[in-house]
């Protein structure tokens, strides 16, 4: 794009699912500049969450939008040529392979990359991760030839991994540091329960076990070994061990970042020309209350409806309460809120009937988070009494008799 083109121009860095969202919300809301989506991977944008619950390789992916929609309307879609370097006094961005842009506004939705180990052994073929499409294609010849699978980490990608491959009849180890699985991100009824869920479906879950590295003859891993000197076998090592957010190019350019890009509650950074979207970020939330960097399709999505609102110069819409969603096997699990150590945990059925929920509630009885397991109704309206700030009688909501409307106070 020329910079004497008068046309203004929204460059978004990161063709994932916030960068794909914020091209097509321009459109439908009218934006008649350009749209430039520049994207590091050879793909439009795509679903990640299938990436760990279906084994489905590149021929089966699920594209965010048709591949006719970005040419029909009018986006410029730019792949497998990563922006480099942002020039906030010219208001431009170059790319590895050389071309520069003008933008009036730049819009970062560069996402996050799997954190990596650095013991001995990492770089041995077979030790992987998972955050792209290509990454599924070592993941999913594992599985389809029943190989041995070791899992380093117990978050919801290695759970949901470990699902998938028991259910091609893998052999699968969880290597979890802490323990308990979903130490971050889950509060301990969950976690007990879901533990118990893959182990009576033949997943061998190892809790306080370090991983001291990979072993493996000519350059190929078959083996995980514990600092405590027992060696799980494998054919392929999969690494879930959290993810980083790609920052790096804000950094270079002086955006202030913190545990990600720092946005306000508009996803609007320091820089009044420079927005940020989803994983990437660390925003402030208007219902939580605090600064928070979440990873989920709900939150990029939100941000992405903020930054085309703010483009656009329309009404920002209202934070929702965080929600994501994870599948295992035939359990359907939705989560909103956060869950804190501080809050109190109510357990509303009965977790051996895989379908019961856990409320967390504060001091006053209002729910901070709720984690649901096929129980839709607990979801939906938990998440309207996080929302809404409702106190909730703890006894009463762990009778099921009572209706979730009776629950309240
Ligand atoms: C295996 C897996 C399962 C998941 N399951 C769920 C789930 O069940 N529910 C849920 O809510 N969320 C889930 N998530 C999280 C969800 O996919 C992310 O929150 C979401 O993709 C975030 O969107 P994003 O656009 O911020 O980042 P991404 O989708 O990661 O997109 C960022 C894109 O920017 C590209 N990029 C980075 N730097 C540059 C650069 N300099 N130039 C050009 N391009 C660049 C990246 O390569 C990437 O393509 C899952 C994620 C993974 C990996």
């Amino acid at each position: 794009m020329l910079s004497s083109d008068p046309t203004p121009t929204v460059a978004i860095v990161g063709a994932g699912h916030a960068g794909g969202t914020l091209a097509g919300l321009l459109r439908q809301h009218e934006y008649e500049g350009h749209v430039v989506l520049f994207g590091d991977e050879e793909h439009p944008p795509y679903h990640r969450p299938p990436l760990s619950k279906k084994y489905t390789g590149s021929e089966y992916v699920q594209w965010l939008r048709p591949q006719s929609f970005y040419a029909d309307n009018d986006i410029d879609v730019r792949l497998g040529d990563p922006v480099v370097r942002i020039d906030r006094a010219d208001r431009t961005v170059t790319t590895a392979a050389g071309v520069t842009t003008t933008y009036s506004t730049l819009v970062l939705a560069t996402g996050a990359a799997p954190r990596k180990l650095t013991v001995l052994g990492s770089d041995l073929n077979g030790v992987a991760t998972l955050r792209t499409l290509g990454d599924t294609e070592m993941l999913r010849d594992a599985v389809h030839s029943n190989a041995e699978i070791a899992i380093v980490g117990g978050g919801y990608v290695g759970l949901e991994v470990a699902a998938s491959a028991r259910a091609h009849g893998c052999n699968v180890t969880i290597i979890e540091r802490e323990d308990r699985v979903l130490s971050r991100v889950a509060g301990p009824d969950l976690a007990k329960a879901l533990t118990t869920f893959h182990r009576d479906r033949g997943t061998r879950i190892l809790t306080g076990a370090h991983v001291a590295g990979f072993i493996g003859t000519d350059g190929k891993v078959n083996g995980v070994e514990l600092s405590d000197g027992t060696v799980v076998p494998c054919a392929l090592a999969l690494v879930g061990v959290g993810a980083v957010p790609n920052d790096d190019l804000a950094r270079a350019a002086g955006i202030i970042c913190e545990a990600g890009i720092v946005v306000d509650s508009t996803a609007r950074t320091d820089d009044p020309n420079i927005l940020a979207i989803g994983d990437v970020t660390y925003r402030m939330h208007d219902t939580l209350g605090k600064m928070v960097r979440l990873e989920s399709i709900p939150s990029a999505v939100e941000q992405a409806k903020h930054a085309a609102a703010v483009i656009v110069g329309a009404s920002v819409p209202q934070h929702e309460v965080p929600w994501f969603w994870s599948d295992q096997f035939d359990l359907k699990m939705k989560m909103a809120g956060m869950v804190s150590p501080d809050a109190t945990a109510v357990v509303r059925g009965n977790p051996a009937d895989s379908s019961f929920a856990v409320f967390h509630l504060d001091g006053s009885g209002i729910p901070v988070a709720v984690e649901t397991v096929n129980a839709a109704a607990e979801f939906m309206a938990g998440k309207k009494y996080i929302g809404n700030h409702t106190k909730i009688d703890p006894v009463a909501l762990a009778d099921t008799s009572i209706s979730l409307r009776e629950v309240t106070l």
